[in-house]
């Protein structure tokens, strides 16, 4: 049976002898040491922490285990949520398995289909609203209010508690808090959680040191770097499409007491860092989630020195959650054959690297 997020840091949580404790196989997810990426960068300690093996596919299943548990315990008859699509998915399965209802306001057309595809399997009530998400964040956190159902975004803290566990997994793997943390930035709960969790490990002298906070928005949806809130977001990355966010103070809280950086990529540089993840690396994340490794190799380039570092990015959900985009982005690998051995053939040769063309039969 999995131990979840709520037993094995049950100590480190806002939990009492009333908080159900159960789980669906969140944290725990995979530390993985680039061999790629990393060398290339001249920092061979480049590790991925993928997020996106949680059960629901993002991290968003470590905040959820304890906001529904939280909710459970306060005999909520239910939960809702503004989402640019994985908090609705989160919310939908961990509702689902504990027996609550969930209502998930969607802007409409701007969730990817997978997170979509969830939210109806598992039986959300969902509503498409016809506004960005931080619009329907703003109508679910006025209605919340005033009605006895659980709001579940990262505005309900108990999210943040959750989510700080990643920071854990991490100090544990690594013996220590990593040098430089790379994390993309939305609503900026994550980055608030992973500065928690480093903190608290750090005060509990788990942890001698802390890393440096190294959040990342895409160009076209960074309200923090600009200053101001953005109010039509705009990028491919539909997960950090959000341009008033939640925890803005304290991202930047993260940032300056962490001597970090909240910085922008382009959609450009997302793509790029994206493809490059999944084909040299073997990690499918999605959009939102390359923008951290975007951001890393934007950093080198303008001249971070990485050497003698351990450098962790936060992949933080699953390729599969935008089938659209991994399709559209990837064509030109595609090649329509005749389904014959000679066809086949001429193909893979066309295809090889040049070096071994000159083989066959
Ligand atoms: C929610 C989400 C983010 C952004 O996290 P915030 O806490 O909103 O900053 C990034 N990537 C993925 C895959 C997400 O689901």
């Amino acid at each position: 049976m999995s131990i979840g997020v709520l037993q094995r840091y049950r100590e480190l949580l806002p939990l009492n002898e009333e908080t159900p404790l159960f789980s669906m196989g969140e944290g725990d997810t995979p530390l993985v040491r680039s061999r790629s990426i990393g060398p290339e960068l001249g920092c061979p300690d480049l590790f991925f922490k993928l997020e996106g093996c949680n059960p629901t596919g993002s991290f968003k299943d470590r905040g959820m285990v304890v906001a529904i548990a939280k909710a459970m315990e306060e005999n909520s008859i239910g939960v809702m949520c503004a989402s640019t699509g994985n908090t609705s998915a989160s919310a939908a399965a961990y509702s689902a398995y504990c027996g609550l209802a969930a209502w998930v306001l969607i802007p409409k057309g701007e969730v990817a289909l997978g997170k979509l595809a969830q939210a109806m399997a598992y039986g959300a009530r969902i509503l498409l609203v016809d506004g960005n998400f931080d619009a329907a964040l703003a109508l679910v956190r006025e209605f919340t209010q005033h009605n006895p159902i659980t709001l579940v975004n990262s505005v309900n803290p108990h999210r943040i508690e959750g989510q700080k566990t990643a920071a854990f997994e991490i100090s544990d793997l690594l013996d220590d808090a990593p040098d430089y943390l790379f994390i993309p930035v939305g609503n900026a709960g994550n980055i608030t959680a992973y500065w928690r969790g480093f903190v608290e490990y750090h005060q509990l002298g788990h942890n001698d040191t802390l890393p440096r906070m190294m959040g990342f928005q895409a160009e076209g949806a960074a309200p923090i770097v600009r200053g101001e809130p953005v109010a039509f977001p705009q990028t491919i990355a539909s997960a950090i499409r959000i341009g008033n966010p939640a925890s803005w103070k304290q991202a930047e809280r993260a940032r300056d007491q962490s001597g970090g950086v909240i910085d922008a990529v382009t959609d450009d540089e997302i793509l790029e860092a994206y493809r490059m993840l999944a084909s040299r690396e073997g990690i499918f994340g999605e959009p939102a989630s390359a923008a951290c490794v975007a951001g890393l190799l934007k950093m080198r380039r303008n001249g971070l020195d990485l050497a003698g570092k351990r450098v962790v990015c936060i992949i933080t959900g699953s390729g599969l959650k935008d089938p659209d985009m991994a399709v559209s982005s990837a064509q030109a690998n595609t090649l329509e054959v005749k389904p014959n051995l000679e066809a086949i053939e001429a193909a893979i040769m066309e295809s090889l690297p040049s070096g071994n063309r000159a083989t066959g039969h």
